[in-house]
């Protein structure tokens, strides 16, 4: 290997990759509101264009897949998925600049996408630049397969990748996630939960009423929402859908060990999100650890109805809606969980409460112990401090299922997130540090791959 060569085109080079970043995260990407996408996926495809690759923009039945392949010396084919779509930057007035004006603060790089998943993209494009320098061609094959709908569920990606099975096919896929977690390890992410996103609305009148003349014999789409909602789950945390836990699979011992390695989160999720205690009255950290991905769940994302503006309104709201997702483990899936929570509402007298189904997917994992993962592990260890650790399931949500299902390979994680990255959230960032490292690590990937 040959690492000092790559390392050093990489350090040398990093301004030019992070004026890339920049630039790409400047060009908003918001697929929740259909801005920027078309945009935003040209760029990527003229990124990798930049880097020899065969590039196509093919349609999907809403934002386009950039795909990309360039072949190289081995015969293994390294998969990349990655998203050029973001999340909303709203509220705005919480960032310290603005999301679409990348900013560099001591260290760190903030704009909405730099840590999900921009920064990740590119960093990959500048691992890619460092072996084409050093050595003329890639060790492996490498296809970039990057959608413009991970945050909203990638609503279209499972038909693309069931047409397109045998141009997307190869041999391992490198996740859109990674990085360190709070204690600076790198961390393997080998599962994904399942998510089915629902918004309930009811409608109980053609508008709303004067809350004295309505309010002792008209119906209220408030109340009814809180009384439908309030059938979902008891204070004791049980979802109470029927069937809804029949098909959900407790780790395995394995999976167990691995857990019982990873970092005690109890008290640093206790100071971090100033909790008194957590659910179920959990105190042993392999207990929480278990809890918070193997469990699924049942989560009021948002509620409206009424006035919620200054002072009083003496109003009886004709409509309600809530956002509920439920973050599903494997085996449930999410047309099982709209089937029961349709039957459950019907069931409790609620068939006036109407489900739309805001998308979602099965969850699904990597063996821990796969040869890729070792692989994965094994190209960390002289870019980070500290050993890799392997995290069997984690608790968000995204379509590996897909890649697993159709393509049958296995899922391993690089990237430059780490605690602070808070992704989703206002004041996105990464560390420049973390960025540089996740190039390295990519590259090692990939000249291992040449041998894989
Ligand atoms: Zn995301």
């Amino acid at each position: 290997m040959k690492t000092t060569t790559i390392d050093r085109y990489i350090e040398s080079h990093i301004d030019e990759s992070v004026a890339e970043l920049s630039r790409l995260c400047a060009q908003p990407s918001v697929a929740a509101q259909n801005l920027g996408i078309q945009a935003c996926a040209e760029k990527v495809a003229e990124s990798l264009k930049a880097r020899g690759f065969a590039v196509q923009i093919l349609p999907t039945g809403g934002s386009p897949v950039v795909f990309a392949e360039r072949a190289g010396k081995g015969d293994a084919t390294l998969i990349v998925y990655d998203h050029y779509d973001v999340q909303p930057p709203e509220p705005l007035e919480l960032w310290d600049s603005p999301p679409f004006e990348p900013t560099v603060r001591a260290g760190r790089l903030y704009a909405r996408g730099v840590a999900d998943n921009k920064g990740n993209f590119t960093s990959r494009l500048h691992a890619i630049d460092a072996i084409l320098a050093a050595d003329g061609e890639l060790p492996c094959n490498i296809k970039f397969v990057v959608e413009g709908e991970e945050e909203i569920g990638s609503v279209n990606l499972e038909p693309f990748v069931k047409e397109n099975k045998d141009l997307l096919a190869g041999d391992v896929c490198v996740w859109e996630v990674g990085g360190v977690d709070h204690q600076n390890a790198p961390v393997q992410m080998v599962g994904l939960r399942g998510i089915c996103y629902v918004e309930l609305r009811v409608r109980t009148a053609n508008r709303d009423v004067h809350s004295g003349t309505g309010g002792s014999i008209f119906p209220n789409a408030a109340w009814r929402l809180v009384w439908a909602l309030n059938t979902l789950k008891d204070q004791d945390e049980n979802i109470l859908l029927p069937g809804f836990y029949d098909d959900v699979i407790p780790p395995t011992p394995r999976e167990k060990e691995l857990l019982a390695q990873l970092p005690d989160m109890v008290a640093y999720y206790r100071e971090e999100f100033g909790l008194t205690g957590f659910l179920k009255d959990i105190e042993d950290p392999l207990e929480l650890a278990i809890q918070a991905v193997y469990q699924p769940t049942c989560t009021i994302c948002g509620l409206t109805a009424g006035y919620q503006g200054k002072g009083s309104k003496t109003v009886l709201p004709a409509e309600a809606s809530a956002k509920v997702d439920f973050r599903l483990v494997p085996d449930q899936t999410p047309k099982q969980v709209l089937a029961q929570l349709r039957a459950h509402l019907d069931a409790h007298g609620f068939e006036d409460v109407e489900i739309v189904d805001l998308g979602g997917n099965p969850g699904a994992k990597t063996d821990p112990d796969h040869p890729a993962v070792r692989l994965a592990v094994r190209a960390a260890e002289d870019v980070y401090d500290q050993p890799s650790r392997i995290n069997p399931m984690i608790g968000g949500s995204g379509p590996n299922y897909i890649f697993q299902e159709y393509l049958g390979v296995p899922i391993i994680s690089s990237g430059a997130g780490d605690s602070d990255s808070r992704v989703h959230a206002p004041n996105e960032s990464i560390s420049l540090d973390l960025y540089e490292k996740a190039a390295k690590h990519f590259a090692r990937i990939v000249l291992l791959m040449g041998e894989y």
